[in-house]
């Protein structure tokens, strides 16, 4: 199978041998040499997600585990994998945006497309997460809650964590009405970065940069967060973009701890 996946690395998380981690391009080379789309939660039947769940991870090197993900709901919970006999059928079930989890053997992942998929990772403590952090979630502070939430449950120093942000819809492209900036306006009143006026009451919002923002708020360090800068809408990339192509697919961003 022939896929561009070393290019859709955290080369940082690559530094980490104990560490398994990649994010989807939008189609692979099948059995029959014919280029296929990754349809993964789409409108399929789930048979065909099941496949081509196992044909990513196993392209990654996964072969002995399916993936634990979550029912993404635009909000701030997190779910924290604690229980090593959980069937990936109840985790499904679970509504929440951020997975964490210490457990070796065990891929979490989110999916998007468009909003902004984060993996965290904690060496010392070989603690992992992901997050989808959309405009809502984001809003919410899901990346502030988690670092917090690995402090709470294992102990884990914000400074010490390494952080990678997925290709996100960039400022770029992600115009929203104004009323959809009110609450980043409201969080960060001092700042600018994060968003540039457009036409007619519109501006265009960051995610990147209100998650960076998010991330040095909790303790993260500038120089711990890594951000792989692909718009999903207007990169060459071709990724998946629900603002480019309204019904799409998704990206899944999968990080696991080797068993
Ligand atoms: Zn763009």
């Amino acid at each position: 199978m022939n896929i561009l996946l070393k290019k859709l690395k955290f080369n940082q998380f690559e530094t980490f041998p104990e560490l398994v981690h990649a994010v989807s391009p939008r189609c692979f080379e099948n059995d029959q040499g014919e280029i296929e789309d990754f349809s993964f939660l789409g409108n399929d039947n789930f048979g065909k997600t099941k496949d081509h769940l196992k044909v990513f991870l196993e392209s990654i090197g996964i072969t002995n585990s399916g993936l634990f993900f979550v029912n993404q709901v635009h909000g701030d919970k997190i779910f924290v994998l604690n229980d090593a006999d959980l069937a990936f059928s109840d985790a499904m079930k679970i509504s929440a945006d951020a997975l964490l989890t210490h457990i070796p053997g065990k891929p979490i992942g989110v999916f998007t497309a468009d909003c902004l998929p984060i993996l965290v990772y904690d060496p010392r403590l070989k603690v992992i997460g992901a997050i989808h952090a959309g405009r809502k979630g984001s809003e919410q502070s899901i990346l502030f809650k988690v670092v917090r939430e690995m402090g709470r449950v294992y102990g884990s120093r914000p400074e010490e964590l390494v952080v990678g942000f997925g290709p996100a819809i960039g400022g770029c492209c992600y115009e929203v009405g104004e009323d959809c900036a009110q609450p980043f306006k409201k969080i960060f009143p001092d700042e600018t970065g994060w968003f540039r006026a457009g036409l007619s009451g519109k501006c265009f919002l960051d995610l990147i940069a209100v998650n960076k923002m998010e991330g040095e708020k909790a303790g993260l360090l500038q120089k711990n967060i890594f951000s792989m800068d692909h718009c999903t809408c207007c990169s060459a990339r071709k990724m998946y973009s629900y603002r480019r192509e309204g019904k799409t697919g998704r990206i899944l961003s999968t990080i696991m701890l080797r068993p």
